[in-house]
């Protein structure tokens, strides 16, 4: 029987590889996304991957949402936490707002998904959970501290969601990605790109989308047992953490 699989943020960059690469490797895949009908219905037309659309920061939302995919898919054994946003200012600058949306979205979503599956995972002995970090949670970034508090909280409750869960055949990793060509990095001017930041990038490049989809299809893996509670740097040797 094939596993089922969910990715929240699905339907559009990172998250689109990475429905894309477990559907590839045997998975049933529901992609979650958050308001653009119009990308996760053309994404939905491209890859045939089931799509649902829900608020991952409303803890409500996502318990409904995790029924619907169950009664639809079955029981998920696989939560690929993908779903992010920025809102971007210096600390003193920034409105509250833009703090609590990064929290909510990026970190609250990731206790809203995982206390939503973790109960049939334990009783059923096996589950794999893969949250998407960043670079900026591990070495933090100016103008991201709400961002990089997210992202680093995300890394903490890992470690501690793969103790208490390791003996029940759940592994929980994190992975934390450099700069990865989706639209929002393309969109930053060729100039930008080349003078600050590819020079620090000593691989010479951006990531592709595919290259963090292959790591999470091999963390989900059953292979991949015996890694739990790691975060896995894929940044083109940017940071080494
Ligand atoms: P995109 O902006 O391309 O896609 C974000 C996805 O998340 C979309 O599917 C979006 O849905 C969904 N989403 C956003 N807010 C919500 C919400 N409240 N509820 C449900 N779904 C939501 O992001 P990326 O592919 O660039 O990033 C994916 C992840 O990787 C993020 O966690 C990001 O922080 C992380 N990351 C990205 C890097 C990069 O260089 N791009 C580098 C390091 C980490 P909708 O389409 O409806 O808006």
């Amino acid at each position: 029987m094939a596993r089922v699989a969910i990715v929240t943020g699905g339907t559009r960059g990172i998250g689109a590889a990475i429905s894309i690469s477990l559907k590839d490797a045997g998975y049933k895949v529901a992609a979650s996304y958050g308001g653009n009908d119009e990308a996760a219905a053309a994404f939905k037309e491209q890859s045939g991957i089931a799509v649902f659309k829900w608020d991952v920061g409303d803890f409500a939302a996502c318990k409904s949402g995790i029924a619907r995919v169950e009664a639809e898919l079955g029981p998920i054994e696989v939560l690929v936490n993908n779903a992010g946003i920025t809102r971007d200012a210096m600390c003193h600058r920034m409105e509250a707002e833009a703090w609590r949306a990064v929290i909510s979205t990026n970190l609250d979503s990731v206790f809203n998904m995982t206390r939503n599956v973790i109960e049939g995972m334990r009783g059923r002995g096996f589950g794999r959970i893969v949250s998407i970090s960043s670079i900026n949670g591990q070495k933090g970034q100016m103008g991201q501290s709400n961002y990089s508090a997210a992202k680093a909280g995300l890394i903490g409750f890992t470690k501690a969601l793969a103790q208490e869960n390791a003996f029940k055949g759940i592994t929980v990793n994190a992975i934390a990605p450099g700069y990865i060509a989706t639209e929002m990095v393309k969109a930053v001017p060729e100039e930008v790109l080349k003078t600050k930041i590819l020079p620090h990038i000593p691989v010479g490049r951006l990531g592709e989308p595919e290259e963090i989809a292959r790591c999470v299809t091999f963390l989900a893996s059953d292979e991949a047992g015996f890694i739990t509670g790691s975060t896995l740097t894929a940044n083109g040797g940017q940071y080494m953490a």
